[in-house]
């Protein structure tokens, strides 16, 4: 498989899981969190097919197209490492989609900081919600679930 084809398959499961996670979390109330933001159009997407609601950005440094710039006050500026410890204190486990497409070129690195971030994420999702991710997450009590029909296996995860 050529490294168009992964790409591919990994933006089309994106828009799949967060469609799919999305529609199945849309009666709860508490917010949804992108976990960085990079260019912006997962959030973009996220924003275009969320109606209104709330959608908290994490990010070290942002670099996101204008148009995909959260405003001052959805954006949690700093290592995730420090700031899903302060959005637990704020938010608690209330977060009703967490979004997390943290990781870049380097598979063994992005498998090492999913294993260091998982137990970061885990407690601030609500009952009910789900966490969608472009890696394979270390979960003690979330469960894989299906992914929907689009998506293309190991190019994306659903828990929950
Ligand atoms: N989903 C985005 C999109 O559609 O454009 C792409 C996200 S990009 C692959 C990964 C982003 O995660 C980068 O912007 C990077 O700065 C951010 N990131 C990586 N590690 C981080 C960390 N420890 N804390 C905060 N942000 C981080």
């Amino acid at each position: 498989m050529s490294r168009l084809d992964v790409f591919i398959n990994r933006m089309v499961s994106q828009r799949a899981c967060l469609d799919h996670a999305a529609a199945a979390t849309a009666h709860l109330e508490g917010p949804v969190f992108e976990l960085g933001l990079g260019n912006g159009r997962t959030y973009h997407h996220m924003r275009e097919t969320m109606g209104t609601r709330p959608i908290f950005v994490f990010e070290r440094a942002v670099a996101a197209h204008p148009d995909s710039t959260p405003p001052d006050d959805m954006l949690i500026l700093g290592d995730v490492r420090t700031t899903l410890p302060r959005a637990l204190k704020r938010f608690g486990p209330t977060v009703a989609l967490i979004h997390a497409d943290l990781g870049g070129h380097n598979l063994e690195k992005n498998d090492a900081f999913a294993r260091l971030v998982s137990p970061l994420i885990e407690p601030l999702l609500a009952t009910g919600g789900l966490m969608v991710s472009s890696d394979r997450m270390y979960f003690d009590r979330l469960k894989e679930q299906p992914l929907p029909a689009d998506a293309v296996p190991g190019r994306c995860f659903i828990y929950g």
